[in-house]
């Protein structure tokens, strides 16, 4: 029988995970490793720690520690952010009549907005462990940005941050947050760099992208001393941090005996939703549950659903290492729709391998209908949830009102991953019945399809 459950699951201080959970050591099968862009041969530790910081590096190719010890600074300053709380939809559960028990875990109740703070504040404390100066990175919508900038100025590190062009134009308080947190921000494609020079030649009036944007950190990053390069979502090391999430989501989950049987969760690079389904994932591998995941990507932007599974870069300027994942091609530059989070071209290569295995399902919805989603999710649970989170939303609702039709009282659980005070823009249009759903064509998809490189290992 389950306890009464409250509204709101708060864990204590206590109960807060002191140590991070590594997906990849409970995995069957790895994901194909990075390859050096030069060789082609996998990456050493060394080569990674030319861009990356040391510590993330190990991190990154760690597969055999199944736990990770949290460095003691960090967990004292997730105390001043966590636990989130796990919410209990009774509201939106009513209004649509199902019997199914959905719950939300919420990643928004931090100045950042959303779950990158999580991992920002990992990173910039490795940087300032190695004796780093300063970091650079990219931001799309602005929230890793904004995470960043507060996790640096935490610890006393300069940032230089690069914003999609079209983004910085759509949300200029998000700038202004990051600045006043003391970062540097400049909207990309820009003229600072040779690549981003380059695009602007290429591309005329382009609003940039987030390839892009990680080719010009990365290039500003290589003409420095004592400066490294870090990244917001992706990498296996960024799911490490996010797993904080899904432990403290699972923790919650068995004190109230709430069994999942559905975990849906929006997919950009796959961070958030790698840290919120992780230690149940790791469950399901050996066998011990059947919870159903799934993956929320937008239609213009479909990684999963239409993507390749194929070696690609990181980023469009082709200086990354390689890697194997779900990709629209580093070339592909997505309609500027209102969940900039969600508009990179590749996906998490351990979420990736995860999908080509069948562990993880995807669907691609439009974003019209994701923000009617918002809307009614806005009005029955009080808060004014982030384009990118409602994507899960939708999925929510819908799975939800699958159980309406069939009888069946699932519980159902998604990844509230932010807020969306940031996002007016996007909310004006669609108050003003101006949103609009961008058709990908075969022939768009082509296009970026045609950046992947074409190395032994793709063909
Ligand atoms: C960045 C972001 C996402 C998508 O990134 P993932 O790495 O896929 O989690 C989703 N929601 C919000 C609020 C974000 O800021």
């Amino acid at each position: 029988m389950a306890k009464n459950i409250p509204t709101k699951i708060y864990l204590s201080e206590e109960e807060l995970p002191r140590q991070w959970y590594n997906l990849r050591a409970d995995m069957k099968e790895q994901h194909d490793p990075f390859l050096h862009p030069g060789t082609l041969a996998p990456i050493k530790l060394e080569e990674l720690c030319g861009i990356f910081i040391e510590e993330l590096s190990k991190q990154e190719l760690n597969f055999t520690d199944r736990y990770i010890d949290i460095p003691e600074s960090v967990c004292n300053f997730y105390r001043m952010i966590r636990p989130s709380p796990l919410i209990r939809a009774y509201f939106l559960e009513k209004i649509l009549g199902t019997p199914a028990e959905i719950y939300y875990k919420f990643e928004g109740t931090n100045t950042s907005g959303s779950h990158k703070l999580n991992s920002a504040i990992a990173q910039a404390y490795y940087a300032k462990e190695q004796g780093l100066n300063s970091i650079t990175t990219e931001t799309g919508a602005g929230q890793w940005g904004t995470a960043l900038a507060m996790a640096c100025s935490f610890y006393g590190l300069d940032v230089d941050i690069f914003m999609v062009k079209g983004s910085a134009d759509q949300k200029p308080d998000r700038l202004e947050v990051m600045k006043t947190y003391g970062a540097s921000v400049t909207p990309s494609p820009s003229n600072k760099t040779e690549i981003g020079k380059r695009i602007q030649q290429e591309k005329p009036g382009t609003t940039g992208s987030l390839g892009c944007a990680i080719s010009e950190a990365i290039e500003v990053c290589a003409s420095r001393e004592s400066c490294k390069y870090v990244l917001g979502s992706v990498l296996d090391y960024v799911l490490l941090h996010q797993s904080i999430i899904g432990i403290e989501l699972k923790t919650a989950c068995e004190k109230y005996d709430i069994k999942p049987d559905i975990i849906i969760g929006c997919a950009g690079g796959g961070s958030n939703l790698g840290g919120l389904i992780g230690p149940y994932m790791g469950d399901k591998i050996r066998g011990k549950n059947n919870i159903k995941f799934i993956a929320v990507e937008p239609k213009s932007c479909p990684s999963f659903t239409r993507g390749k599974y194929a070696y690609d870069f990181g980023d469009t300027g082709k200086i990354t290492p390689l890697l194997k994942m779900y990709t629209l091609g580093n070339g592909f530059i997505p309609s500027p729709i209102h969940a900039g989070g969600l508009r990179y071209h590749g996906m998490s290569p351990i979420l990736s391998k995860l999908y080509h295995d069948g562990y993880l399902e995807a669907v691609a919805v439009g974003q019209k209908s994701v923000f009617d989603a918002a809307s009614m999710f806005s009005k029955c649970e009080g808060i004014l949830p982030a384009p990118e989170s409602s994507h899960a939303i939708k999925i929510a609702i819908d799975e939800a009102l699958k159980c309406k039709e069939s009888g069946e009282k699932k519980t159902i659980i998604f990844g509230l991953t932010g807020t969306g005070y940031f996002d007016m823009s996007a909310y004006r249009m669609y108050n003003a019945g101006k949103m609009e759903d961008t058709e990908l064509s075969d022939e768009d998809l082509q296009k970026g399809f045609s950046s992947i490189p074409d190395i032994p290992q793709n063909r």
